[in-house]
């Protein structure tokens, strides 16, 4: 059993949305698209599931924040996907890839063809038995990648309304589900291991900002200690969380953001590798001509600052994918992908945008006693990167475009003075 198709998106998160409007945009002719994803459902935007998705009243459900409403676009719900002529095969693992023939096997054994394949298989979430805890099939632990996570984690917090929750974990996914999980009136700790929360980007300014926001609303932070081990009651739920530093903490339920791995491995061996994803060039294109890879699982030349990148962010993953659907159809006409990492949150009342590049010495400016206050990062002379929290969107192009600008800095304390005012009059 066979199908072919002219293009095949393999995956059916955020990247391939945006690749089939910017598809549809170029002109693809009725048949010649298909979308191969294991998910029941048409490409949506996943950064809902951590917010509106977990409200306790007028929760996001689908079909609202199906792609590209996240872009406020056209929304392409199964019907705009169907009057496009675009194939949604949904439901359908692809088990493995073959770049010589130019095929996919799905797991129910069907075989598709393409003439070009873009492979947006983002990433999935790391699970605590890769680091020697187990837990994973307790029906009161949860990890937050996709739909069906989802709403196990609505059910489980819905059945212990008012309990204990414990989150593993101080990246975005474990922020932005403590920040629900109050939301939902449970009484919730974080855990993680570093000396303040989002590590990987807040200076410890900003990380005590969130920290005490956080603290007044009842979370409690662990840090510096990791989980250890659970407490299991009779039917195999989790009861208590028993951490490295010897303290136990009571839990109804618990969830892991521990970080994401990218889903390579139908390429390993036939396709070059970096960073843990799939290398491609300005384009979006692999070692294999035919072959493009785009969001999650890209590693990708960032040009702003000279290097290969693989980001893990949803603005990345929608322009990304639209840079390659390009240079499929009109490569004459495409350049580079010239690119600005940008990534965001939205917790309680809070929202901040982070631009570019978070290396070299920081300068903190604005008022951190309210709700609008920031850092530049400045590398080598030059402004490299910067963060606003609380911005209006003028706010926030003032600082993206003077992060693409890199403008030398020669008086910190100068920089410091002007604040907001630097980027806003640059
Ligand atoms: P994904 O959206 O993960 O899509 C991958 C798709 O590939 C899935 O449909 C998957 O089922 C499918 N797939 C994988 N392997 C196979 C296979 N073998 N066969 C068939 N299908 C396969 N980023 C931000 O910048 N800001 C945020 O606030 C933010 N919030 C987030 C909140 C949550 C809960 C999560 C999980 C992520 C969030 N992100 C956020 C990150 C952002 O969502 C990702 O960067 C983005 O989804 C990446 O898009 P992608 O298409 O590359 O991968």
């Amino acid at each position: 059993m066979g199908r072919a198709f002219v293009y095949v998106i393999l995956g059916g998160g955020v990247a391939a949305g945006y690749a089939a409007h910017e598809f549809v945009k170029r002109g693809v002719s009725q048949g010649e698209l298909c979308i191969v994803s294991e998910e029941l459902v048409a490409p949506y935007e996943r950064p809902a599931l951590s917010k509106g998705y977990l409200l306790p009243e007028a929760a996001a459900r689908l079909p609202s924040f199906h792609c590209c409403v996240g872009a406020n676009e056209e929304k392409l719900t199964p019907k705009w996907y169907k009057e496009h002529g675009i194939e949604l095969i949904l439901g359908t693992r692809v088990k493995s890839a073959d770049l010589k023939r130019k095929t996919l096997l799905t797991a129910t054994g069907e075989t598709i063809s393409y003439k070009f394949l873009i492979v947006a298989t983002g990433a999935r979430a790391l699970k605590l038995e890769e680091f020697g805890v187990n837990g994973l099939d307790a029906d009161n632990v949860c990890y937050l990648r996709d739909l069906a996570d989802a709403n196990k984690l609505v059910d489980v917090m819905k059945s212990c309304g008012g309990g204990n929750a414990v989150v593993i974990g101080g990246g975005y996914i474990g922020m932005e589900c403590a920040a629900s999980l109050v939301i939902n009136k449970l009484n919730v700790a974080m855990v993680f291991p570093e000396a303040h929360c989002m590590a990987r980007l807040f200076t410890p300014k900003i990380a005590s900002y969130y920290e005490e926001f956080y603290e007044s609303k009842g979370v409690k932070f662990i840090k510096g200690t990791m989980l250890s081990s659970f407490d299991f009651n009779s039917d195999g739920k989790v009861t208590a969380v028993n951490l490295k530093d010897g303290n136990k903490l009571p839990a109804d339920m618990v969830v892991v953001g521990i970080g994401i791995r990218p889903n390579t491995s139908l390429f390993e061996g036939q396709l070059t590798m970096d960073k843990g994803g799939i290398k491609v060039n300005g384009k979006m294109q692999s070692s294999n001509s035919s072959v493009y890879a785009v969001g999650d699982v890209a590693a990708f030349p960032v040009k702003i600052f000279g290097e290969t990148r693989r980001l893990e962010h949803v603005d990345s993953a929608r322009k990304s994918a639209r840079h390659a659907v390009a240079a499929i159809m009109e490569p004459d006409k495409t350049g580079e992908f010239n690119y600005l990492p940008f990534f965001y949150s939205r917790v309680f009342t809070l929202s901040w945008q982070f631009y570019g590049d978070n290396v070299g010495d920081v300068v903190h400016f604005g008022d951190f006693m309210g709700n609008s206050f920031g850092g530049y990062w400045i590398n080598k002379g030059h402004l490299v990167g910067s963060f606003l929290e609380g911005g209006t969107k003028e706010q926030y192009e003032a600082i993206a475009q003077t992060t693409r600008l890199k403008p030398a800095i020669q008086d910190s304390a100068e920089l410091e003075k002007q604040g907001l005012g630097f980027a806003l009059t640059l």
